[in-house]
């Protein structure tokens, strides 16, 4: 079939139809520029947690529809390394209704949706790009485009080989009916070939979905029913808490592998969500990801548009962005799965136990010795800057305002002021009340930046 020229030809073009994608076409739509989203919403079920943060998030972007899907927190049960707690609660959502809801929270918020799938995003130079997809009843459609935003997910092609990849893994999940009613939870459970989380609703009907490596499928001659059925009788705490269970459908099958892509971010295009980083499951953080993530390249992508003097910058504080995060939550699995050692002969552990060894992850980032004042990219309505902030042990990524009171004006002011501050001139001239002043005077005083020179 010949492909159409799409009418809709856009200056942004948000490749995807995840959280990732409608968050960010969000984001934008939120500072004024008018993006399309080309997605096809996801094709496989799947039951996720999604933490307070994220909740936040989401009501910070305006997504009614999704929060309202969202409800109430879960409790939260976890038995890891012999240790059996109760954290903060989660909520839980069904992925397909989750896009769908945050799908009518963008079109709502004035965001272009199509319906579509994408065959290829084809690059044909700087800020010149043609789209080529087809609409949902098959049609080819091709859309240029000025900027493009890739949000395919973990299915994304690639743009630069991988700049880290780790080890595959599979989940399993599996939905039961069980004889337990009371408070709806979400448990997790380490075991000897990996780990389960899963729910338990409060009329009986539970999830369970079982991490491991694929050679434990493999054993099971593919044999998914097999493999979950087996890994299954392994766990304790959870037989405990959801008693008897009764199979209430198929098993699930999704692959796992922590990836960190190469360049994310072209002056004509940014990787977000998992098509630019995935974090271990385990975390629990995917969802959250993907907000931040669009909470943070909407000023990005508008600083390239609208400020091409800025594109180094905004590019550099994207790709600085990824891989300190990365980086992070890398560190932060490692050091969960370091936690437990009843099972560390065990080719699962012994494979997640060596993450803390990865040359990526030493040595570990030092933080800066004492308190200084340096220059880096900050959003500021809504496009990245360079600003000065200060730097600390506890906040290596700096902190630029204490109470409304810019750290860095403050400090100038002190310099070019009386030896003893005046405090409601002080206020005066920053815009503060005179108590937040004295905070923040307290607060250098308590760094040595009260008078120091300036970096
Ligand atoms: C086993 C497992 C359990 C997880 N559990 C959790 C959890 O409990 N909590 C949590 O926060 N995160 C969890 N995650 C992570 C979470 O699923 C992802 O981080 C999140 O979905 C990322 O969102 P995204 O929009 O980047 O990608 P995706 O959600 O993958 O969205 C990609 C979108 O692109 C569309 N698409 C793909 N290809 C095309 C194409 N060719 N054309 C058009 N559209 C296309 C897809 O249909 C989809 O809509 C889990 C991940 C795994 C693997």
């Amino acid at each position: 079939m010949p492909e159409v020229r799409s009418a809709a030809e856009a200056d942004i073009v948000i490749l995807g139809a995840g959280p990732a994608a409608l968050m960010l076409a969000l984001a934008l739509r939120r500072l004024g520029l008018q993006p399309l989203v080309i997605g096809r919403p996801r094709l496989q079920p799947a039951v996720e947690g999604l933490s307070h943060r994220a909740a936040q998030g989401l009501r910070q972007l305006g997504c009614d529809t999704a929060l309202a899907l969202a409800g109430a927190p879960w409790r939260r049960l976890s038995s890891w390394a012999g240790a059996q707690v109760e954290m903060n609660g989660e909520f839980i959502v069904e992925r397909q209704a989750f896009d769908a809801a945050l799908a009518r929270d963008a079109r709502q918020a004035g965001v272009a949706l199509q319906d579509g799938r994408v065959r290829q995003a084809e690059h044909r130079g700087p800020g010149d790009w043609r789209i080529h997809w087809e609409n949902a009843p098959g049609v080819p459609r091709m859309t240029t485009a000025r900027f493009v935003v890739e949000s395919r997910g973990r299915s994304a092609p690639k743009w630069a080989p991988d700049r880290y990849a780790g080890a595959p893994a599979l989940a399993l999940t599996r939905a039961f009916r069980t004889q337990r009613r009371g408070r709806r939870s979400t448990f997790t459970e380490s075991f000897a070939d990996g780990w389960a989380w899963g729910t338990l609703d409060a009329d009986g009907a539970a999830t369970v979905q079982l991490v491991m490596q694929p050679q434990r499928l493999k054993a099971q001659g593919g044999d998914a029913d097999a493999a979950h059925a087996a890994a299954l009788a392994r766990l304790s705490a959870t037989h405990a808490l959801l008693g008897p269970l009764q199979p209430a459908g198929d098993i699930g099958v999704r692959g796992i592998q922590t990836v960190w892509r190469g360049a994310c971010g072209l002056e004509d295009g940014l990787r977000v969500g998992d098509a630019a980083y995935t974090c271990d499951p385990l975390s629990g953080h995917g969802l959250f990801e993907a907000l931040s993530g669009a909470l943070a390249t909407a000023p990005t992508i508008r600083t390239l548009l609208q400020r091409p003097a800025l594109a180094t910058l905004a590019r550099g504080y994207h790709e600085d962005r990824i891989r300190q995060i990365f980086l992070e939550r890398l560190r932060t699995a490692a050091g969960h799965y370091a936690a437990e050692t009843r099972w560390a002969g065990e080719p699962f552990w012994r494979g997640v136990h060596a993450l803390g060894h990865i040359p990526l992850l030493s040595p570990a980032p030092q933080p800066p010795a004492g308190a200084a004042f340096v220059s880096q990219p900050v959003v500021e309505d809504g496009f990245i800057v360079e600003r000065r902030v200060v730097r600390t042990p506890e906040h290596p990524r700096g902190v630029r305002f204490l109470g409304g009171i810019e750290l860095p004006r403050l400090h100038e002011a002190l310099q070019a002021g009386p030896a003893e501050p005046d405090l409601p001139q002080l206020a005066r001239q920053l815009g503060g009340a005179p108590d937040a002043v004295r905070q923040a005077l307290h607060w250098l005083r308590a760094h040595r930046l009260d008078r120091t020179a300036a970096a």
